[in-house]
């Protein structure tokens, strides 16, 4: 496509990443970003051997797993040690393996491929209103007026409120979310391990590997599951919070070391929303990771499926001269993939946090005896890995 001047709005892993793989195509982008500056905040992500892989594309996989940790696989057990979940990535080759890493050192390494680009960083920039007519695609600061460009892509991530109305089928959030905390560890473990009873209580544990900031202490992502109607009193200032952790470490020993140096207001919230768009992208607008496809972060795919969403685009920009036909390719490479990624998310989260009892006890049966079968064990890691595109594909 000839050069377009293009707006991406949001610097988190979707917006980044397109920012530095179009600008890489000379056009000419401008990347808006509420925040003020790019702070290392967020919890840790496991990326997948997907997302890798993109990342690899882009020049940047090499630095980003000088910060991250190797995962082999993800393993879950129940409070009495039974051992539910035990899909690693070595069922699928010998070689594969995922990477746990702080969401700001994924963001470094996106930015710091944006070096030497001709990427225009508005940090403080909230934008209130995106749209398109016969001028071009335009967007506005609450207040201001519209400026216009040939397109603009909305990156801003699952609380997105820049969706149109029509192109939404549906929109709700998770009534589950996570109170999650970042801490200093010594182990040099290779896992995501969890922890269940039933489905009412789950905790995890990512090792994240180093941040940017030169330190060489590794760290520990720690989860904890609660619904969002608990998080209010969870975080008041009269919440228990010793009492918490004596339960947390009780139902979980390793909780104990890795809560030691946390207090009540290290704690963060996290919420999630489900979100399914009719289309994602038409004309001069288009709509790219959570915003386009906010999802629950069971299957640990959000990050992956943005930096796959960049790829898709930049490939599809490259291949064509209109952007009609920029959706159409993207729609095609894009939809099978996360249609079975939304569906499995739906239906896989109460089964790990709802009061639900049912779901749990058949998940305590059903996913050990689908380990013992080789194809299904297999399918279980292809599909954490991040490489379907349906059921069978
Ligand atoms: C607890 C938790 C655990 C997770 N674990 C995993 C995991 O293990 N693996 C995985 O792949 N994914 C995981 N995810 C999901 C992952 O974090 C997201 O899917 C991923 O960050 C999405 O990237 P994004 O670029 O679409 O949005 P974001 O990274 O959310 O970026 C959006 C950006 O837009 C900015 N913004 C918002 N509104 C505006 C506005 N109006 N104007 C300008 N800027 C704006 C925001 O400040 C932000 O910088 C997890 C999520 C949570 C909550």
């Amino acid at each position: 496509m000839r050069p377009q001047s293009i707006a991406i709005i949001g610097a988190g892993t979707a917006g980044l990443a397109s920012a530095r793989l179009l600008a890489g195509q000379h056009h000419d982008v401008t990347l808006f970003e509420r925040a003020e500056e790019l702070k290392p905040v967020g919890a840790g992500l496991l990326l997948q051997p997907s997302g890798l892989a993109a990342l690899d594309d882009m020049g940047l996989g090499g630095d980003m797993r000088r910060y991250g940790q190797p995962i082999h696989g993800l393993y879950g057990h129940t409070r009495q040690g039974r051992v539910i979940m035990r899909t690693e990535y070595r069922h699928l080759a010998a070689n594969l393996q995922g990477l746990g890493v702080h969401r700001a050192s994924l963001c470094h390494v996106l930015a710091d491929g944006l070096t030497h680009l001709p990427v225009r960083l508005c940090m403080g920039s909230e934008i209130s209103a995106v749209g398109h007519d016969a001028s071009g695609a335009w967007l506005q600061h609450e207040g201001a007026d519209r400026h216009y460009f040939d397109a603009v892509l909305v990156a801003n991530g699952s609380h997105s409120r820049l969706r149109p109305p029509a192109w939404v089928r549906y929109d709700r959030l998770y009534p589950w979310g996570a109170m999650w905390a970042i801490v200093p560890t010594d182990h040099d473990d290779q896992g995501l391990r969890q922890c269940y009873d039933g489905a009412h209580t789950m905790a995890g544990l990512l090792p994240t590997g180093l941040t940017p900031n030169g330190s060489s202490q590794r760290l520990l992502s720690v989860f904890w599951s609660l619904p969002v109607s608990s998080m209010a009193s969870w975080q008041a200032s009269d919440f228990d919070f010793p009492a918490w952790k004596h339960s947390a470490a009780s139902l979980w020993p390793a909780l104990e070391g890795a809560l030691a140096s946390v207090e009540h207001e290290h704690m963060l919230s996290a919420t999630y929303r489900d979100v399914i768009m009719r289309r994602w992208g038409d004309g001069r607008l288009g709509f790219l990771g959570d915003a386009a496809h906010a999802m629950s972060p069971q299957l640990g795919q959000g990050a992956n499926m943005a930096l796959l969403d960049a790829q898709a685009l930049a490939r599809a920009v490259a291949a064509n001269q209109d952007w009609r036909a920029v959706w159409r390719d993207f729609h095609r490479a894009r939809a099978p993939s996360i249609r079975f990624y939304q569906s499995m998310s739906r239906w896989l989260t109460p089964v790990f946090q709802s009061h639900g009892t049912l779901a749990p006890r058949l998940r305590d049966v059903l996913f050990p005896l689908m380990d013992r079968v080789p194809w299904l064990r297999r399918e279980m890691a292809r599909t954490v890995a991040g490489l379907k595109s349906g059921l069978l594909r």
